[in-house]
Parts: structure tokens; sequence; C-alpha cells
């Protein structure tokens, strides 16, 4: 009865990783998933950065632009004052010459105003310069560490899934049946548990001294009175209870 025992334990915890290893294998997906969304969130609040940095530039841009083209009609305007003919064109140019002397005004202001931002954006993407240039190589080891773990987790499962089948196949087959039935019937999927501190591990009822005496000795299947699992005690608490 021992070895069946110790058949039943064995098939136990293999079934319990069994158990542990798809659970890995069918949230992999949604795990990976998370990995890269985490890395995908840095790499948009960099762009984000980067896009404030390229707009300031390319509105620098348009401000020297606007500068040097409203610099072109001044010269126009200050030559059409040098050579008005009557009020009317004085004043016409001197209103121009004025428009355009507060363009450039605001322009100038506005520059002053971009590149105080582009600093700011510059020291930020500066502080995070590491991590923008480890993105990419911390992104892709993450997900390779990731596969690696998950093909393994998966050639395990491979392995105790045909040990699981050696293993189911030595037990005699009443309590191969039990066993399976028991299984199935619970959550959990145990259908073996240890007593610990006199109570079933599994329910957590306390057993009666009777009942802990007979798993101790481990001649013939003791069930839990409460949940009907299969009970047994590892040797060592069996010393110390003992
Ligand atoms: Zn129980």
């Amino acid at each position: 009865m021992i070895e069946e025992l110790d058949k039943l334990i064995e098939l136990q915890e293999t079934d319990t990783n069994l158990r542990r290893l798809k659970k890995i294998i069918e949230t992999a997906e949604a795990r990976r998933a998370v990995i890269e969304q985490e890395f995908e969130q840095h790499a948009f609040s960099i762009r984000e950065i980067q896009n404030r940095r390229d707009s300031n530039s390319e509105k620098r841009t348009g401000h020297e632009r606007e500068i040097a083209e409203n610099r072109t009609y001044l010269e126009r305007a200050e030559r059409n004052l040098k050579h008005a003919q009557n009020q009317k064109e004085y004043e016409t140019a001197m209103r121009e010459m004025d428009a355009l002397q507060k363009a450039i005004g605001q322009a100038e202001t506005s520059i002053v105003e971009l590149l105080e931002e582009s600093e700011t954006v510059e020291k930020e993407l500066a502080d995070r310069a590491d991590e923008i240039s480890s993105l990419d190589g911390r992104r892709d080891a993450a997900l390779r560490e990731f596969d690696t773990s998950l093909a393994a987790d998966k050639q395990e499962f491979a392995t105790q899934t045909t040990h699981r089948a050696a293993a189911f196949a030595t037990l005699p087959e009443r309590l191969a049946a039990v066993y399976d039935r028991l299984a199935q019937r619970s959550r959990d999927g145990i259908a073996v548990a240890e007593v610990i501190n006199g109570s079933c591990n599994a329910c957590h009822i306390s057993l009666r001294p009777q009942v802990q005496v007979e798993v101790r000795r481990g001649n013939e299947i003791i069930t839990c009175e409460n949940c009907s699992r299969i009970l047994f005690v590892r040797p060592a608490t069996s010393e110390a209870a003992a």
C-alpha cells in the first residue's frame, strides 16, 4: 500500500505541476502583450518629447524665414519712403515699415520663447538619453527572456505529460479511477492531500487522532472524512509528530 500511496503522491505532484504549467502557457500571450505595452509606453513618451523638439525647431525655422522675408519687404518700404513723391506715398511706406518692424519684433520674441522651450526639451532628452538608447535593446532582451522561459515551460509540460501518463498506468485500476474522480471533482485538481498539523491541507478540517494514526501508519489508503481526498503525511512531518 505504501508504494501505491507514493505513486499517488507523485501523480498529484505531477498534476499540480502540469496545472501550473498549463496556466503559464495559456496566459502567455496576454503576459507578453503586457511587456510589449510597457515598452511601448516608454517609446511613446520618448517620441512625444522628440516630436515637441521637432515641432519647436520647425516653428523657429518658420519664424526665421518670416523675418528674412519681412526684412526684404522692409528694405523695399525704405526705398519707397526715400523716393516718396507725395504725402500719400510717404504715409503708405511709413505704415508698411511700422507693420513690418512690428512683425519682425514679434517673430524675434517668438524665437526667444521657442529657444527657451527648446532648452527644456533638450534637457529632458539628455536626462533620458540612457533610457532612450537602451530601450530597444531592453525590450528585445525582455521578450527574448520571456520566449525562452515559455519554451522551457512548454518543453516541461510535454515531458511531464508523458511522465504523467506512464505514472498513471502503473496504478491499480480502482485507485486510478478514484484519483481521477477526486481530481476532476475539485477546482484545484487536488485528489491527494497532505496532513499538516493534524489537518487535511485541502479542506483544512482537523482530523480525528485515530485517522491521523492510520494515515501515519500508511498501511492502507485513508481518505479525509470531510472532503474524501486521499491523505498522506511526509516522513519528516511524521517524525516531528511522533
Ligand atoms: Zn479534507
